[in-house]
């Protein structure tokens, strides 16, 4: 069914989501979470065609694919891109360590609410998740009370795709062949380990700026006997010949470095089908989304 057909009541999935956006940002201060992917340049065109006044943001870390950031640039000029965190990437991670599955900093930066605004408009679909259909609204409030709507909280991916033909907008190459991706996260995100090792190898550049990362971090614990600033020992990468190479395979194999790869994959074993996703990964909420240019 067509996202423009009226059902008995006179109502379409197009217009309920023109209906949502005018009802509760009229008026407000708007910001349109975008992260140039589909849904979130779906959330941006029914702002345009509501005719309500947003503000696009694209919150940045330096783990979003080059290929997004150019597209972004090239289509949606007056999306203002935020810096997620004041350092670079390298520095952030020499001070705070990789972020891990448990430890996502980079997801928490991204997804900070900016000041000055009353109301986010977020590309969240019910269709991509029970997790996302039991825990996102229409309309609701996040948990750092900040409003929020999702005016395709009841789009299919082929209604998505419905739209942005009607618009006539173009899309991220990387959703085409070869990648031919579903969804564009970030760049060896650690909520996904099964395809951090591949993306280390098509993106080469943004793995050595992580693992470079890792590096300083390493050397700064050495620095401290292996101890956090608050005393506590590091986990036993510390203990390897060499603690960085064994801190980056343990990261880019598990998303994680507690534990080895043999004593994570046997607690992964008994964990099946209960390890979530982020809320907001893929979202344009998520920040997951960092640098420019595989620079
Ligand atoms: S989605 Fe991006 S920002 Fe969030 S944890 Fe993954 S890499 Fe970090």
């Amino acid at each position: 069914m067509s996202i423009f057909e009226k059902d008995l009541f006179g109502k379409s999935k197009h217009g309920a989501a023109l209906a949502r956006i005018r009802n509760f940002c009229n008026g407000k201060r708007v910001l349109v979470a975008f992260s140039g992917g589909k849904d979130s340049q779906c959330c941006y065109h029914l702002c345009k065609e509501a005719g309500i006044s947003f503000t696009a943001q694209y919150s940045i870390t330096r783990f979003e694919p080059p290929e997004l950031l150019r597209f972004i640039r090239a289509n949606y000029p007056d999306v203002i891109f935020r810096r997620a965190f004041s350092k670079t990437l390298v520095d952030e991670i020499a001070a705070s360590g990789l972020p891990t599955r448990w430890a996502r900093w980079c997801c928490e930066a991204k997804h900070k609410a900016t000041p000055g605004f009353d109301i986010a408009v977020i590309g969240v679909r019910a269709e991509e998740s029970p997790r996302r259909a039991a825990n996102w609204r229409a309309f609701g409030f996040k948990p750092d009370h900040s409003a929020y709507v999702c005016p395709l909280i009841d789009w299919t991916t082929a209604d998505v795709w419905e739209y942005l033909s009607f618009v006539g907008a173009k899309h991220c190459g990387l959703y085409d062949p070869p990648c031919s991706f579903g969804r564009i996260g970030c760049v060896c995100c650690p909520l996904v380990p099964r395809n951090m090792k591949q993306d280390a190898l098509q993106w080469p550049k943004t793995a050595a700026m992580l693992k470079m990362g890792a590096a300083k971090f390493v050397e700064r614990m050495r620095r401290q006997g292996f101890r956090t600033a608050r005393g506590k020992q590091c986990a036993t990468w510390c203990n390897a010949a060499n603690p960085i190479e064994e801190l980056w395979t343990r990261w880019i194999e598990t998303g994680q470095v507690q534990q080895s790869i043999a004593e994570f994959r046997a607690w992964e074993r008994g964990q099946l089908g209960k390890d979530e996703p982020c809320l907001f990964a893929g979202t344009g909420f998520s920040e997951a989304d960092g640098a420019e240019g595989e620079a």
